[in-house]
């Protein structure tokens, strides 16, 4: 089997302030298993592509057999997504991005409530299931965009700097049907070191993605 779910790098209940421990429980155990158990089983249908990496495959979306596209698309996408969402989460999370992301988002946004607004509104105007993310563009410009379902902004060419997931299944035990709720507490918990560390480095990821 190719492919593995990351442990948590923290405890269930570490996220509490914003994420109830059951809720991690089920989204990482339950959810994020049942997406790797799936593209394990596309990619035993699909050989030549499990020597690559999740974001190789979904980046190159379009060289993975037709007959198992769609599974990898939505179950390597979960696999992506939400490997990069338990990285960008701490328990010592919050507070506001320093250095170069800071200056960054200050540029695109003007400052940084405006960003966590408009980051927000994509989140709540996503009809159904997906993410809100904050990506870098080929020219490394930072812009707001938002999926559906598990879709990556890799399929797209795009750098996934941050995003938050806003299935269901990421916040209604807590939130119930509140989903602007749920995007305002996350803040509480976002990693801007893992964040920042992403923005830096983000030529370096899209070329492994490239496969250079
Ligand atoms: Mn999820």
């Amino acid at each position: 089997m190719p492919f593995e779910v990351p442990p948590l790098p923290y405890d269930y209940n570490a996220l509490e302030k914003s994420i109830d421990e059951q809720t991690m429980r089920l989204h990482h155990d339950k959810h994020h298993a049942a997406y790797v158990t799936n593209l394990n089983a596309a990619l035993e249908k699909a050989p030549q592509q499990q020597s690559h990496t999740v974001e190789q495959i979904l980046r190159h979306i379009q060289d993975v057999p037709e007959a198992v596209r769609t599974a990898v698309r939505n179950n390597g996408g979960g696999h992506a997504n939400h490997s990069m969402f338990w990285n960008i989460m701490s328990p010592g999370g919050g507070g506001e991005p320093g250095g170069p992301l800071g200056q960054a988002i200050n540029s695109a946004f003007g400052n940084l409530n405006t960003f966590k607004e408009q980051f927000n509104d994509a989140g709540v105007k996503r009809f159904g299931s997906g993410w809100a993310w904050l990506v870098r563009d080929s020219s490394g410009a930072l812009k707001i965009i938002s999926t559906a379902n598990q879709d990556s902004p890799l399929m797209e060419g795009l750098f996934p700097v941050m995003g938050n997931d806003v299935w269901e299944h990421a916040y209604y035990l807590r939130y119930q049907n509140r989903r602007a709720d749920y995007l305002k507490a996350w803040w509480d918990v976002v990693n801007w070191k893992e964040i920042a560390s992403r923005f830096e480095n983000f030529k370096d990821h899209m070329n492994k993605a490239e496969g250079r």
